[in-house]
């Protein structure tokens, strides 16, 4: 068996892992890298092996960091089956084809709208739970608890079984289910680290905490700018929102003007009212009078608007997408409040504002940052220190760990931490982990 990271080893982008047992090869995701220049360029290197060998896929969730990379693999020859929970293919269909529009007009395309039509003919949808025999291979998709259809898989092979986290959501969410259990069959597993050495208030303190900040600034008559996901992090702020409204009774709340500049985010809440069953939020909170998508047509007049509001448009981490031009006109306005609700990459134009640079690029011009920069932490969709800990615990056999998907810095700490009662390795780009890895 061989385990081969071709993404998300020592970074939290571009997920791929690729894995070889008795002939039979697959990939477990085959994401984009997204972030700054020197992080998108990583896309245009070869994926590491050839497509044509690939025998099949299998696609955690549907953010693009671990979708993004399937059109490539399909347009270098790969012809097997996709498979995946029947909300990731639908959901990835609008985030695969939204990518191929935004790499049509940029100076290098990787892929075309024509590219992403063929790739989702290879989606074969598997149900939560279902067994999938490939061979002498047993594969089964759990729930994962960070967006919708996200899923951890297990893998039990003649010789071992082995799990595979994706993105690992939180526990006591109020958007998902949690994380199910291990169990005591996997061995080996596989296992994102984007929050592993942090401790992040509970999802709900971070609701209270955004709708504080929001409700403060309406009253003083100011613009919040929060970029966000377009899907599952909008779907989630709304209802988290819309539902604290309704039990504090608080008619001023209700009457905040939300924009969401983003017709991806307008797509995926049809998805996501169609599987109901696969997330706890409440329809009800994910329509309200004071909540307007605005068509693209719209948004540049919104920079214009002197009205209290919140204007919530992607990019989460400030790399592309209407938030930008926004930016551009709030950003120097001293009234404007940003508040981020999400995870900002190394070297992001997020993490950059974050960390306090009062001038930044977008586009190819200088802005100047006088807005007040909040975080909100407690919404993050990945699993943090003790979310990891509580997971590791579900698993009764589990004797080994691959650290992937987290920063070198996190995983450090984390490391040394598990060592102690387990055995750990970390991903390295096109390095098999399990090479002299004694298994006694
Ligand atoms: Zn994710």
């Amino acid at each position: 068996m061989k385990i081969i990271s071709y993404g998300a080893a020592g970074q939290v982008t571009g997920s791929c892992h690729f894995i070889e047992i008795a002939g039979t090869k697959f990939l477990l995701d085959c994401g984009l890298f997204q972030g700054p220049t020197k992080v998108d360029l990583q896309n245009l290197s070869p994926l590491g092996f050839d497509p044509k060998e690939i025998d099949f896929v299998l696609l955690s969730h549907a953010h693009l960091d671990h979708c993004g990379r399937l059109p490539l693999l399909v347009k270098g020859g790969f012809m097997g089956p996709i498979y995946t929970t029947p909300a990731t293919r639908d959901l990835a269909q609008l985030i695969l084809a939204d990518s191929a529009s935004i790499q049509e007009k940029s100076e290098t395309p990787l892929y075309t709208v024509e590219d992403v039509e063929k790739t989702m003919t290879l989606f074969s949808p598997l149900p939560h739970k279902e067994i999938l025999r490939k061979g002498k291979l047993e594969i089964s998709f759990h729930y994962a608890g960070h967006l919708l259809g996200a899923s951890w898989i297990k893998i039990k092979t003649p010789d071992t079984c082995f799990a595979f986290s994706g993105d690992l959501g939180r526990y006591n969410s109020p958007f998902y289910h949690d994380p199910e259990p291990l169990g005591d069959d996997v061995e080996l597993l596989l296992l994102e680290s984007t929050n592993a050495n942090k401790h992040v208030p509970s999802i709900q303190q971070g609701l209270e905490d955004l709708y504080a900040e929001i409700r403060q600034a309406y009253l003083e008559q100011r613009t919040v700018l929060l970029p966000a996901f377009s899907i599952g992090r909008t779907e989630e702020v709304i209802s988290g929102l819309s539902k604290l409204a309704f039990l504090k009774k608080d008619d001023l709340f209700r009457k905040i003007p939300f924009y969401v500049d983003s017709s991806l985010a307008h797509a995926g809440l049809k998805v996501f009212h169609e599987h109901t069953d696969l997330h706890t939020m409440d329809p009800r909170d994910l329509q309200s009078d004071n909540l307007h998508f605005i068509a693209t047509e719209q948004s540049y007049a919104l920079d214009k608007s002197t009205e209290p509001k919140v204007l919530l448009s992607a990019s989460g981490m400030m790399e592309g997408g209407h938030i930008l031009h926004h930016a551009a006109s709030y950003l120097p306005q001293a009234s404007t409040l940003l508040l981020f609700v999400g995870y900002q990459g190394e070297e992001t134009l997020g993490r950059r504002i974050l960390e306090g640079e009062k001038s930044v690029l977008i586009g190819k011009s200088p802005v100047e940052v006088n807005a007040e920069i909040k975080e909100i932490k407690g919404l993050s969709g990945h699993a943090d220190h003790e979310d990891l800990m509580a997971f590791l615990a579900t698993a009764s056999q589990l004797q080994r760990v691959i650290l992937l998907h987290g920063e070198a810095q996190n995983m450090t700490v984390f490391e040394e931490l598990l060592s102690a009662s387990l055995r750990i390795r970390k991903a390295q780009h096109g390095v098999d982990v399990l090479e002299n890895w004694n298994e006694t």
